[in-house]
Parts: structure tokens; C-alpha cells; sequence
């Protein structure tokens, strides 16, 4: 086991619970997206939200290992905690910000997403003052997503009165389609079609624009490729995906989740109270011991709601979890069950009895968002 960036091994003894992710299956899923767009066209690789819980710094050393040619995420503070790990590959700011913004951007040489002349004149302002070649900007447009960009209609007016800015270099040019389901899927199609237009009218015109992306995990899935010179994906580089099982086999990717782990602090004996019956957790249990590891609320552990009882593992072995509290996930053990502190519960797996998907549907929640309640701060070592 090779910590990926520094542990505090102090605070993990006194906290044992962590995330376990697999960089060979990482290496697999970006192999996978490169086998399916060809080998000329870039990839850069969506990091946004903590790398979809994964942990930012280790996912990323990962892929700049494997040659991405960018990392995107919409946090500035993200991207500052990217170079904090010594990671070099260019940082593309998805979200959108404030003009007022813009300094600090371009100061640390993160490349921002313009989509109003309101932005680009601050970019313009920024840049002069210390940069000798043009500052890169890519822009956004939206095609029906309805979200952060440019209207399809305003994007070339917009990308002229960019170029009017001698400092600023429209580097890229691009938009997200995302869908689910069969009908949203007809839909970012149709709209795609628009955007491709798009880019083809500006090349008419003379204008080129180095990197257009369009493409991201649910068009991938669906084996969609087309003529820009970039894809952009992220769900199914963690092995998750955003489209309903009926409309794509997530199959070849796999999932870099391999497990979060908690280790035992306790082991209880209630022979002699409480009784099961009183107590909020004695109220359930049904079985004379119970174990205690620090894996609460506080670390994004939320156990099931209504009737379905959740289980963690003991070296393959369910045991079902009778409360979570802040600061401690308790479970109960059968007697045939032999137990000490120090041992390992795998709370959620890659796959099997305790696979995220099954622990996300405890909580009727989706994997993506079970992983975004998973603490930023849980230590993730790549095994
Ligand atoms: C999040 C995001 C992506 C990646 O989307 P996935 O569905 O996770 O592949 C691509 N482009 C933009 C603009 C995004 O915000």
C-alpha cells in the first residue's frame, strides 16, 4: 500500500478511516476512452468535485502519470490544492467565475472559461499588466443545457470581440451535453448538431481555434466520436456512470473505488446491559457484542434509511450496522464471529455485499452522490 500523498500517520492511528483507490484501474479507464476517440485527440480529464470524491491529488498525479494533456475542475481552490501536490499538467477552470476573479486566476496560471464579455474584459485587464504572449481563455457555450456558456446564437459575436483583445487568445472553444436517459440522449444529439455548425462557420471564417471539446461521459458511453480535436470526460473515468444501465453497459470501465475502510477502536460486550430493547441503538440488536470504528456522519458514512439494514464487512463476513452517530459507526458481531480492535471493516467496496452502488441505494441516493458525502478530508492512498 503506497500512500499517494502524505498521510499524517499520527492522525490516521487516531482516525482510522480511509478510501482505498486502484490506479490501475484509472490507467484502464483512460486507456478505454483513448481506444474509443482515437489516438489524436486530446484528453482532458475532469477533476471537479474533489475528482467525483475520489480524492483530487492522488486521482491526478494518476493522470498526469498517463499523459492527460489537461485536468478541468470549476474550484479555484481545487486547482491551488493540484499544484500544492506538484501537479503540472495545464488546469482548466470549468465553472465560471466572477470577473473580480479573474487576477488570482491568471496569476496562478490556471486557464478560466469565458462566456460574457464582462469576463473576457476582465481577463483583458488582468492580463496586461504582466503577460508577454497572449493569455489563453477557452469559451463556453451552451447549447441546451441551459446552464453556464454563451447562447449558441451570441457565440460568434462573442468570440470576435475577444479577438479585438490583443492579449487574450481564445486557446478553446467548447460545451457539455449531458443526458440519462433515451430521451435526453435525442436531445443533446440534435443539439450537438448545432454546436458542430458552430465550428464550422468560424473555420469558414478564418477563425481557428486550436482545442474544441464537445464530448463527455454519456456521449462516450454511447460510442459517439466526432471531428474536435478534444473530449472532456470524468464519470467514467472513476468507473461511474451517468446514464441509466438500459441505455449503455458501463462495462469495460471499472471502478477506482476500492473500498473505504474503517478499523475497530472497540469491541463491547452487553451481557450485562443495556438490554437489547432500551437504547437507541440496543433498541435493534439482536446479538450479545457490538464493535465500534470512527467512521460517522462526520466522514459521509449515513448507513440505510427507512427498513433496509446496512452491513459492512469483517474479512468477507456481513455484519449489520445498528447506529451511526457523528463521530462513530457501531455494529453489532455474532457470537461465531471472532473480532478485535485493530481490525478492518470494509464500509464500501468496488464490488460485492457492500459495492457503492448498494450502499448509495440505502440511502436512496446514486453512487456520484453517495461519493460527494464521503469527507474531502478521509486520507486516500492508491493501492
Ligand atoms: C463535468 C463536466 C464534464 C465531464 O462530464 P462527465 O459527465 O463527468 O464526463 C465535461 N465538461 C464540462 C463542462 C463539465 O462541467
Amino acid at each position: 500500500m503506497m500512500p499517494c500523498f502524505e498521510t499524517d500517520a499520527a492522525a490516521l492511528n487516531s482516525h482510522p478511516t480511509w478510501m482505498e483507490i486502484d490506479g490501475a484501474a484509472l490507467h484502464h479507464n483512460l486507456d478505454e476512452v483513448r481506444r474509443r476517440v482515437g489516438s489524436g485527440v486530446k484528453i482532458i480529464a475532469s477533476v471537479k468535485a474533489n475528482a467525483y470524491g475520489h480524492g483530487i491529488q492522488p486521482v491526478a498525479k494518476v493522470l498526469e502519470d498517463a499523459g492527460v494533456d489537461m485536468l478541468a475542475t470549476g474550484s479555484f481552490a481545487e486547482a491551488c490544492a493540484l499544484r500544492e501536490a506538484g501537479v503540472s499538467t495545464p488546469v482548466l477552470l470549468l465553472a465560471g467565475a466572477l470577473p473580480e476573479a479573474m487576477g488570482e486566476v491568471l496569476a496562478r496560471g490556471f486557464i478560466p472559461t469565458i462566456y460574457d464579455l464582462d469576463g473576457a474584459r476582465a481577463v483583458s485587464r488582468a492580463a496586461s499588466e504582466s503577460a508577454s504572449a497572449p493569455t489563453p481563455v477557452f469559451v463556453k457555450v451552451d447549447c441546451g443545457l441551459g446552464r453556464v456558456g454563451v447562447a449558441l446564437d451570441q457565440a460568434a459575436a462573442l468570440i470576435d470581440d475577444i479577438a479585438a483583445m490583443r492579449n487574450i487568445l481564445v486557446q478553446g472553444l467548447y460545451t457539455h451535453v449531458s443526458f440519462n436517459d433515451s430521451q435526453g440522449m435525442a436531445y443533446s444529439q440534435e443539439r450537438l448538431r448545432l454546436f458542430y455548425d458552430l465550428l464550422g462557420s468560424l473555420k469558414a471564417a478564418g477563425v481557428n481555434i486550436p482545442i474544441t471539446q464537445a464530448l463527455a461521459s454519456s456521449a462516450l458511453l454511447m460510442g459517439w466520436r466526432d471531428d474536435c480535436t478534444a473530449v472532456c470526460p470524468g464519470h467514467i473515468l472513476f468507473g461511474l456512470s451517468p446514464v441509466v444501465p438500459e441505455l449503455a453497459e458501463l462495462a469495460p470501465f471499472r471502478p477506482i473505488l476500492r473500498a473505504i475502510k474503517s478499523r475497530v477502536i472497540q469491541v463491547r460486550d452487553h451481557s450485562s446491559g443495556p438490554d437489547r430493547g432500551t437504547g437507541a441503538y440496543h433498541k435493534n440488536r439482536r446479538q450479545r457484542r457490538t464493535v465500534v470504528a470512527p467512521c460517522g456522519i462526520n466522514d459521509g458514512y449515513r448507513g440505510a434509511v427507512g427498513t433496509h439494514a446496512a452491513q459492512v464487512l469483517h474479512r468477507d463476513r456481513e455484519l449489520r450496522v445498528i447506529g451511526v452517530s457523528l463521530e462513530h459507526l457501531t455494529v453489532e458481531v455474532p457470537d461465531d464471529v471472532e473480532i478485535a480492535v485493530g481490525d478492518e471493516l470494509v464500509v464500501v467496496a468496488g464490488d460485492g455485499p457492500v459495492a457503492l452502488n448498494r450502499v448509495a441505494a440505502w440511502q436512496n441516493h446514486r453512487p456520484i452522490e453517495a461519493m460527494m458525502t464521503f469527507s474531502a478530508r478521509m486520507p486516500v492512498v492508491s493501492v
